[in-house]
């Protein structure tokens, strides 16, 4: 059996790319405090997944929920891993203040407080590593998802800055930039075959992404590999946030 590599925390692990690098997690030797506000979604995961992993219901918008999820750790985490989303559609002049606050404040807020309580505990203990899940759109602005963008770009500059902060604690910060990946809150938009020919048409290297592609990266950055890797954005898209000028007649 595989060593234990210590703790890892994943929030939005119970569905899509989160159960999936979930999985990956395990699969390493950690052992995975899966985090999502879909409490059957995580419980169910954990279930399968037996001593190596514990799903909690935490949101990762209520402060006192994600400071008492994180010290109900037995022990800092090395690996936190902040994938919990929601993307809300809809060109800027018809969407709600709703809308636009649901997506900052899970994807940026979010990430913003489970990091702090996380560096907090990783701090004492010598370092560790967060992952943060941002966009393609964080790179480049794409129709109809105004706040997703907003906040996914603010997700690279908040990565970027915990980098510096707590660089000498030992704690290393990147993010991930998935593109368009068949899976999570993508995978309805490519149920369309025209829409998918469309999309997958304008990636240089020709196919969708998977939530396995994001996770090896997330994994990597995790891991002693990347030892000094930090303050980093990699966009895991097959080259989409280099294509503008892709298959362009010359
Ligand atoms: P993707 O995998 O493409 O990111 P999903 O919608 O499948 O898309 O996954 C996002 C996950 O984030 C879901 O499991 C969802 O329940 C979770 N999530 C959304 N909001 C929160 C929140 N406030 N706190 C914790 N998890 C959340």
């Amino acid at each position: 059996m595989k060593a234990v590599t210590g703790w890892a925390v994943v929030t939005g692990a119970g569905n899509g790319i989160g159960a999936v690098i979930t999985r990956h997690a395990v699969k390493a030797g950690y052992r995975v405090a899966a985090w999502d506000v879909d409490e059957k979604a995580v419980t169910a995961l954990a279930a399968e997944l037996g001593a190596s992993c514990v799903g909690t219901a935490v949101d990762v918008t209520d402060e006192e929920a994600v400071n008492a999820a994180m010290a109900a750790l037995p022990e800092a985490p090395k690996l936190v891993v902040n994938n919990a989303g929601v993307v809300r559609f809809g060109p800027l002049l018809d969407l709600s203040v709703a809308d636009w606050r649901a997506a900052v404040e899970v994807n940026l807020t979010g990430t913003f407080l489970v990091s702090r309580a996380a560096a907090r505990r990783m701090i004492d203990a010598g370092g560790g590593a967060i992952v943060n899940i941002s966009s393609i759109n964080g790179i480049a602005a794409a129709p109809n998802a105004g706040a997703y963008t907003a906040s996914k770009a603010a997700v690279i500059k908040l990565t970027e800055h915990m980098a510096l902060e707590w660089g000498d604690a030992g704690i290393r910060v990147n993010a991930v930039a998935p593109g368009l990946i068949n899976a999570g809150m993508s995978e309805p938009i490519f149920a369309d075959p025209e829409v998918r020919a469309l999309r997958q048409g304008r990636v240089p290297m020709g196919r969708l992404g998977s939530a396995d592609d994001v996770a090896e990266t997330v994994m990597y950055l995790g891991s002693p590999k990347a030892a000094y890797v930090t303050a980093q954005t990699i966009a895991v898209d097959g080259g989409i946030t280099a294509s503008a000028l892709h298959k362009m007649p010359r």
